[in-house]
């Protein structure tokens, strides 16, 4: 039954039920007066009657008047033999009846509700739509050799991971080959890494490679409302995959079946416990030597019930991180293959301001670039149109058209140029790459400082440097337009976070020590801080705080100095930026240089 039939068929029920409700509610029009029987009986006896229609016990009739009336009469069998006596003129009809339709939609009513509630029912199992029988059957999706072939030239950025499943590849070639050796080959893989960094790409190029089918399934497709279905699916994919055998069984997300059992929160519960089981039970059940491999992606290690990752089942873990420098100018150069790109691109200068990126995120930004070189209607992307596409992956789309009053305009100028001018004076700071006014998202106004590489450690130097950077901004406003803003309260916040992981996590307060205060619980890989427990005296959180404070009034005060100390360089800075809104790193160094001479002229 195709949707549209359903559609119709509950609209046919909807209206059948406001007919059968109207009529339930509004009876037959009877206009006239109502009267008492016995004074209707008594009118016919003064002979004030005219004519009467009997209709069951209804009785509508007319006065000698003229005027109309309607009564109810019980059964009283004296009284046609009074109207016939009065000469009453008496038109008798047979007692009503409903009408037809009405009749069919009584006795079908019930029925109809049914299919409706039915209907409701299968829709609400489907979730998303889909087959709606097809219930044990496996969702995967079979991507044969032929279809959209991946190989390793389209993954880049994750040479080790690459390496590490060679072996795998060479296995599928030729997997006799292997066996009489007696080797053993890994059953179960499992590539962890963080959303976006290509597992589910390096898994289609190991299929790819290998020239092997590739069955994907997601995790959340075997976790269904009905006990039993998940379980059945699972048996389904195993079946289907050994029918194809040598072939790559992926299964995505496998922390939404995998989860730790007995961690479950409510329903769905036992149902997941079930799934879990029967893909324990399937990874057991079968030889790898029949040339079927399974590979699991998930960025959830650490929540995996361990007897998944036993001997036997996924026993070999391939990390798939999140890409570097070098990484991500390779995968930047993957995704321009087939771009055009003028001559002043440079992806490596892309990539480096590009930190935290992963691989999807930079297929992104080069799609996005693209779209905007089109819309500019280029044929080449140049330059620009990245630099747009990535403060729009960023920062959101710029908001030229919000409108700003011309002091705020003066002041956001003053805070960015604190933010460049601090950076450019301090000799550890990261380059600016470029300022700009343009509001975007929530912020008016952006520095950007592009790192020169991939910091893994950070010294003390850099971070107090870097805090005084971001309250450069508050600390311009403060010196020349003697007041302050909300503007900087993300800076402040930034600020005051970097403060306290110097003093609490990375011990590098002299007055408190090299000791760390409150344990967190970080979600690995996704390296979002879960909770804190707090393992330290009521007096050490007050000189936490204080040491916090100190370290950002010190910056604070740092960043007011350097400012006053050149605020010739302020001035030309913000007056430049009010005028062109934007400034690259160049522009920056030649304002600051130009600045310099004319002060040698003066002194
Ligand atoms: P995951 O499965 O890890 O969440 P995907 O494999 O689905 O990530 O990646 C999504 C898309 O991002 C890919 O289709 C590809 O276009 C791009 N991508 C991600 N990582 C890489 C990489 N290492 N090399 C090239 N492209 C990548
Ligand atoms: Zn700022």
């Amino acid at each position: 039954m195709n949707q549209f039939f359903k559609n119709l068929l509950l609209w046919l029920i909807v209206i059948a039920t406001m007919v059968f409700l109207f009529n339930m509610f509004s009876q037959p029009q009877l206009p006239q007066e109502e009267v008492a029987f016995s004074d209707f009986i008594k009118a016919v006896e003064e002979g004030k009657v005219e004519e009467v229609t009997i209709q069951g016990n209804n009785i509508k009739g007319k006065f000698t008047d003229k005027r109309e009336f309607k009564t109810f009469t019980p059964n009283d069998p004296t009284l046609i033999p009074l109207l016939r006596e009065k000469g009453v003129k008496i038109v008798a009809r047979p007692a009503e009846q409903s009408p037809w339709y009405m009749t069919v939609l009584i006795s079908w009513f019930p029925m109809l509700l049914l299919i409706g509630l039915w209907i409701f029912f299968m829709r609400q199992m489907q979730t998303g739509g889909g087959r709606a029988m097809a219930f044990g059957k496996s969702r995967a999706k079979l991507l044969t050799e032929h279809e959209h072939k991946v190989t390793f030239k389209d993954v880049a950025g994750i040479d080790e991971a690459k390496e590490e499943v060679q072996e795998i590849i060479e296995f599928l070639r030729d997997p006799k080959k292997f066996t009489k050796l007696g080797g053993r080959i890994p059953k179960g893989v499992l590539l962890v890494g963080p959303p976006g960094t290509g597992k589910t790409l390096l898994a289609k190029a190991i299929a790819g490679e290998a020239g092997v089918p590739f069955f994907s399934i997601s995790g959340s497709d075997f976790v269904e409302m009905f006990v039993g279905v998940g379980a059945a699916r699972v048996r389904d994919l195993f079946i289907q995959g050994k029918k194809h055998a040598p072939c790559i069984i992926f299964i995505d997300e496998l922390d939404a079946v995998g989860r730790h059992r007995g961690a479950g929160l409510g329903g769905g519960h036992d149902e997941r416990e079930q799934t879990l089981n029967q893909l324990l039970v399937e990874m057991d059940g079968f030889d790898s030597s029949e040339g079927v491999i399974i590979i699991a992606a998930t960025n959830r290690p650490d929540v995996l019930d361990p007897a998944l990752l036993r001997p036997g089942r996924f026993d070999r873990q391939v990390v798939v991180p999140k890409p570097d420098v070098r990484g991500r100018e390779e995968i930047l150069k993957v995704h321009t293959r087939k771009t055009p790109l003028a001559p002043d691109v440079d992806l490596s200068i892309l990539a480096r301001g590009t930190p935290g990126f992963s691989g999807a995120d930079l297929a992104n930004l080069v799609n996005e670039a693209a779209l905007i070189a089109a819309r500019k209607g280029k044929d080449r992307v140049d330059m620009s149109d990245f630099e747009e596409a990535k403060d729009k992956v960023l920062m959101g789309t710029e908001r030229r058209s919000l409108i700003i009053s011309e002091e705020e305009k003066k002041n956001t100028a003053y805070h960015e140029a604190g933010h460049t001018l601090v950076a450019k004076l301090l000799p550890n700071a990261d380059p600016v790459h470029k300022v700009s006014i343009i509001p975007r998202g929530m912020a008016l106004g952006l520095t950007q400082q592009l790192p020169l590489d991939e910091r893994h450690t950070y010294s003390k130097d850099y971070l107090l440097t870097n805090i005084t950077v971001l309250l450069g901004g508050r600390a311009a406003e403060e010196v020349v337009l003697k007041h302050m803003t909300t503007g900087a309260g993300n800076d402040l916040e930034r600020a005051t976070e970097i403060a306290r992981k110097m003093v609490c996590e990375w011990g590098m307060s002299e007055r408190l020590g090299p000791v760390t205060f409150g344990k967190k619980e970080e979600q690995i890989f996704l390296g979002r801080e879960l909770a804190q427990h707090k393992d330290y005296s009521e007096k050490t959180a007050v000189e936490i705080d204080m040491e916090i404070k100190r370290i950002v009034t010190d910056c604070y005060n740092k960043a007011k100095g350097l400012l006053l100390e050149n605020i010739d360089l302020l001035h030309a800075l913000a007056g430049k930026l009010l005028e062109k809104e934007v400034l690259d790193g160049a522009e920056i160094d030649r304002i600051i240089s130009e600045t310099k001479e004319k002060r040698e002229v003066i002194n």
